[in-house]
């Protein structure tokens, strides 16, 4: 029923089993690198819970997975403390709903956006950090809860596009995403099925699967790459849009994804939405979606965030592939 129907006691016996649901599909994504339900099985089942809670505020924890940032980092592996908490994403499945964010966005009335947008692919991998002292890099770690990730240096230095060392003496940290690419991903599962091993469910559990090894030597045997995409501390770049970070990420010598483009208004972000719809299944790595970031960098950093996402970023998400006419037309619609 639609959550505006329903009664307090009805909201209250459907958000028990519902949290419940997605606290372990959490569990098996975040830590165990192994869901057992579709991505768009997991976000319908999110968005309605958020639905509920705005519905019955009464009914909001502290514990759920709308205030939470991915899962706890309970590996083997060694905590990490991020200084700069690393984040989730807020997410629209439609034009409408990024226009609807874009408009609320304007209307903000402590901070001027102006109306130029990064677009950018969002890569279906696994958020990385990595850390360098003078040039040097020291750290690289998962981000984990948000706060508290996992140390994978040893197993960020078999990866050939993460640069050991940087061209200028920096001290900065570098985010993006580890992916695994389609071939290789093809190819690992290929080979877990002859050796009887369990297979991974898609290129991004096979990714965190392999980044979040506790042996480095398997990990350099699985062809990991990166795309990086921010320098929380863009200053130290001397930059001040995203684009232009990218720009000079690129020329620190990080692999940086070649389709970002700025844009202005609905007709431009629509085109490229249009475009990569199209072109997903020729890239060489998954995308699920769509990255807009405001592009002035002090505005994003005036915007700030909520406990889980920056207001300064979303993400239009794919409809599913096989599922895709079914689920926009009639699930979605809620
Ligand atoms: P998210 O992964 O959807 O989005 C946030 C992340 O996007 C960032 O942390 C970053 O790593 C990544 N990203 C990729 N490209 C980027 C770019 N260009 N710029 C900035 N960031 C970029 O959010 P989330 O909260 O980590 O996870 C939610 C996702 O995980 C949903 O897609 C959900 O379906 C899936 N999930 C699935 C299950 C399941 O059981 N199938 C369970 C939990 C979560």
């Amino acid at each position: 029923a639609p959550v505006k129907e329903l009664s307090l006691s009805q909201a209250k016996s459907e958000i028990g089993p519902l949290r419940e649901k997605l606290i372990k599909w959490g569990k098996e994504y975040y830590e165990q690198d192994n869901p057992s339900v579709e991505d768009y099985v997991y976000d319908r089942a999110y968005q309605r819970l958020v639905e509920l809670e705005e519905q019955f505020p009464q009914l909001k924890t502290a514990d759920s997975p709308t205030q939470k940032v991915g899962g706890t980092a309970e590996s083997q592996l060694t905590k990490v403390r991020h200084e700069i908490p690393m984040l989730s994403m807020g997410d629209v499945f439609s034009i409408e709903e990024l226009m609807d964010f874009n408009q609320r966005q304007q209307e903000n009335r402590d901070v001027k956006v102006e109306p130029e947008y990064n677009l950018e692919l969002k890569i279906d991998g696994l958020s990385l950090s990595l850390v360098y002292e003078d040039g040097q890099l020291v750290q690289g770690s998962t981000r984990g809860n948000g706060t508290i990730g996992e140390d994978v240096t040893a197993n960020v230095r078999t990866i050939k596009s993460v640069p050991e060392k940087l061209p200028e003496p920096l001290s900065i940290e570098v985010r993006g995403e580890c992916y695994m690419p389609k071939e290789a991903f093809a190819k690992l599962n290929a080979k877990r099925e002859t050796e009887g091993l369990p297979i991974f469910a898609n290129p991004r559990n096979a990714a965190a699967g392999s980044l979040r090894q506790l042996d480095p030597k398997v990990t350099a045997q699985r062809e990991l790459d990166t795309f990086m995409y921010y320098v929380p501390e863009y200053q130290k770049l001397g930059v001040k849009t995203q684009a232009d970070a990218l720009e000079k990420m690129r020329e620190l010598g990080f692999n940086v994804n070649p389709n970002n483009r700025v844009v202005h208004n609905r007709t431009e972000i629509e085109q490229y939405i249009a475009e990569y719809t199209a072109q997903r299944d020729q890239l060489t790595y998954g995308i699920d979606g769509i990255v807009e970031k405001v592009n002035d960098l002090d505005t994003e950093v005036a915007l700030g965030n909520t406990v889980k996402v920056p207001r300064w970023e979303i993400a239009y998400k794919f409809p599913p592939e096989e599922q895709a006419t079914i689920v926009r037309d009639i699930e979605w619609t809620v």
